[in-house]
This record gives C-alpha cells, sequence and structure tokens, in this order.
C-alpha cells in the first residue's frame, strides 16, 4: 500500500516526525489558499484587528458561519471598536444581537469592553492576556491570538477536532479530558510559526466542509495520504464521541400571559444573567408538567396584580434549545383597567411599535406572532 509510506502508525505519545508536519502544514495551507470561505472577518482590513475578530469568534460560537454574516455586518457598523461596543447601552447592544441566542455571549462582550475601557487598556493581542477577559476561554483567545496577531497557538473546537481525531486514529472519547489532552498535544506540534492564523482557519474549514461528521469527503481532501482513519477504513467511527451516558433534554412547561390594554401589551425585562437575560418577555412562569394550566395562568395574573376581564387559552408554542425544549402554553387577556395597579418596576405598557424595538427573544417573538 503506497500510503504506508506516508503514514505513521500512532503517533500518539510520541512526537509527529518533523518531515510529517511538514506535509501536513505544506498541504492544508496549499488547500487554504485554493478553497478559503470569503467571511466578512476573514478582509483586509479586519483580518488584524482583534475586536473584529473577537467579535466574530463570540458570534460564531454554537452559530454557523452563514446565519452569523448579516448580525455581524450589523453589530460592527454599530460598534466599529471595543470603545464604542463599552459606551453602548446593555439595551441597544442586546437588541443588535436579537435572534442570534445564546444572549449571555453579548453581555459578556459587552462587559469585557467596559473593562477595557474602564482600565483604559486596548484589545489584548496574546491569548493569555485575552483568557483574562469575561466569555474568553481557550479557544477563543487561541483563534483571535493566532488570526489577528500571528500567534503561534492551537485553537482546538469540535471540527478540529474531528478531523485530529481521524487524521491519526485517536481511539478516546475526544469528549473525555484524556482524549482532549491527546488532540490538544497533536493540533500543538502542528501548529507552524509562519501563518498560525491561516492554518486554524484551514483546520475549521477543512472540518465544515470536508472532513464532515457524517460521510466525509476523503477523495477530496488534501490530507487523504496522511489519514490514518482513511487507511484503516475507519472514517465512520471515528471520533468516538460522548461514550458517557447521554442525558435526555428535559422539557419545561410555562404558562404565558399576552395582557393588552387598548393597543399596549404588558411586558416585563428578565434580570441580567441566566436565560434571556436582559431581555424583553411576556409575563410568564414555569409549572410542572401535569399542573391544571388555566388555574397556573390565574395564579400567575394575580401574582402581578392585574385584572383581565377574562384570560383564554390561545395555543402551545414549542422552542427548542441545547439543553431543555421550553413549551409555552399561551394565554390572552384584556385588561380593562390598569390604572392604580402595582406591576412593579420591572414590566412596562408597550405599544406593537415599542415593542418591535426591544429586545425580546426568538421565543417570545413566536408567542407576539402567535397572539398579537
Ligand atoms: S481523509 Fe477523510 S477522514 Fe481523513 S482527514 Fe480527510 S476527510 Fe477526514
Amino acid at each position: 500500500m503506497t500510503r504506508s509510506q506516508t503514514i505513521v502508525t500512532d503517533p500518539v505519545g510520541d512526537c509527529i516526525p518533523a518531515r510529517q508536519r511538514t506535509a501536513i502544514r505544506r498541504k492544508l495551507l496549499r488547500w487554504y489558499d485554493r478553497h478559503k470561505r470569503d467571511l466578512p472577518w476573514r478582509r483586509k482590513n479586519r483580518s488584524q484587528d482583534p475586536y473584529a475578530q473577537w467579535v466574530a469568534e463570540i458570534m460564531l460560537q454554537q452559530t454557523r458561519a452563514d446565519t452569523v454574516i448579516p448580525y455581524y455586518e450589523r453589530f460592527l457598523s454599530r460598534f466599529p471598536d471595543a470603545m464604542s461596543l463599552a459606551r453602548g447601552r446593555q439595551e441597544t447592544v442586546l437588541k443588535h444581537w436579537e435572534g442570534l441566542g445564546y444572549y449571555r455571549r453579548a453581555i459578556l462582550l459587552h462587559k469585557a469592553c467596559q473593562q477595557l475601557r474602564t482600565e483604559n487598556t486596548p484589545v489584548p493581542r496574546l491569548a493569555e492576556k485575552l483568557k483574562t477577559l469575561p466569555g474568553i476561554g481557550d479557544y477563543t483567545s487561541a483563534a483571535i491570538a493566532s488570526i489577528s496577531s500571528d500567534e503561534p497557538i492551537a485553537a482546538v473546537d469540535g471540527n478540529v477536532a474531528r478531523v485530529i481525531a481521524r487524521l491519526f486514529c485517536v481511539e478516546l472519547d475526544v469528549l473525555s479530558s484524556k482524549g482532549k489532552k491527546r488532540i490538544t498535544k497533536l493540533a500543538d506540534q502542528l501548529i507552524p510559526k509562519a501563518r498560525p492564523g491561516d492554518f486554524n482557519q484551514a483546520w475549521m474549514d477543512l472540518g465544515s466542509k470536508v472532513c464532515t461528521p457524517r460521510s466525509p469527503s476523503c477523495d477530496i481532501c488534501p490530507l487523504e495520504k496522511e489519514c490514518l482513519a482513511r487507511a484503516t477504513g475507519s472514517t465512520d467511527t471515528l471520533p468516538i464521541r460522548g461514550t458517557a451516558i447521554k442525558k435526555k433534554i428535559p422539557v419545561v412547561h410555562c404558562v404565558v400571559g399576552v395582557l393588552s390594554h387598548h393597543q399596549n401589551f404588558l411586558v416585563r425585562r428578565r434580570p441580567i444573567g441566566g436565560l434571556w437575560g436582559g431581555l424583553w418577555e411576556f409575563p410568564n412562569i414555569e409549572i410542572a408538567p401535569k399542573k391544571e394550566k388555566t388555574q397556573a395562568m390565574k395564579a400567575l395574573v394575580e401574582s402581578i396584580m392585574i385584572e383581565p376581564n377574562e384570560v383564554v387559552s390561545l395555543s402551545t408554542i414549542r422552542h427548542q434549545l441545547t439543553h431543555r425544549l421550553m413549551m409555552f402554553h399561551v394565554f390572552a387577556g384584556q385588561v380593562a383597567n390598569k390604572e392604580g395597579k402595582d406591576i412593579g418596576d420591572a414590566y412596562r405598557w408597550v405599544t406593537r411599535a415599542q415593542f418591535a424595538k426591544r429586545s425580546v427573544s426568538t421565543a417570545h417573538r413566536k408567542i407576539y406572532q402567535a397572539a398579537c
């Protein structure tokens, strides 16, 4: 088999031979130069700006590049640098993040920029310093530092781990600490001193376009000849992931009240921290799955001291999150007189136009569409 001449069997625990490292770097970078995706954060004016890379990396967490692009452009034109973001109101920042989900990312990004402003410091360029900011971990700091400042440090995310596990036939659970350690050790050996940012991005592109989770396109892969999984026919069984028992996703039930007074709706702002922190929503309360929904709705209405003429059940809205499935049982009611009621500081009556301008989670936008 001609491939065996270039494959080093089980490099784990040892150094990857210099010749093999050189071949992988050369082939991957050559492939990247030909096939790299044209993404706004890769353009010349932004590729060396650590803030522009930071925003991109935070938006790309849990979100596909195609989805991120319009949000990224809009966010950077409103907040072109860390200082403008630090000066922005949280409400405005969340409004520009609306629809992208995982709002805690935006809150931490904003907080980190405010920290830099207080310390009168520019956005750090090295991974060690970046990691001291809220919301930045090992992967994100390595990606920002290598891309914007050429720091030779490997950025290992799920895509990269998959490619490396196949390339070197790592037969460990890539989600276990032992598996992560081994993948990182291999990635660290491969990162070149020249063009480390391009090399990290090349891994990412290869993982998302060629070495995909199912049915990798080995025939067009630049690393086909170096790949142990390809040589041993184990591309379908690698990487090994999540040997730990998979948890069942919990289903959370909530009753939601869309309470209106003439053309106004009652909304409230969620406390900062936790799910959808800082966003606006219709009053709602979590309930036990088997609890009688109308009674629960009545208790919710009484807790905010509003007296609607009647509340009627409208529909149930299903909203899938990564770690839970939300079931919103939506009720609607007309409030005859809102004067003199204590609805608390977090609550506001808003018109449709005002509602449209507020930062609201996708789940509550769906509720609005169903009820209003
Ligand atoms: S040859 Fe196939 S399995 Fe190996 S790295 Fe390339 S795409 Fe992935």
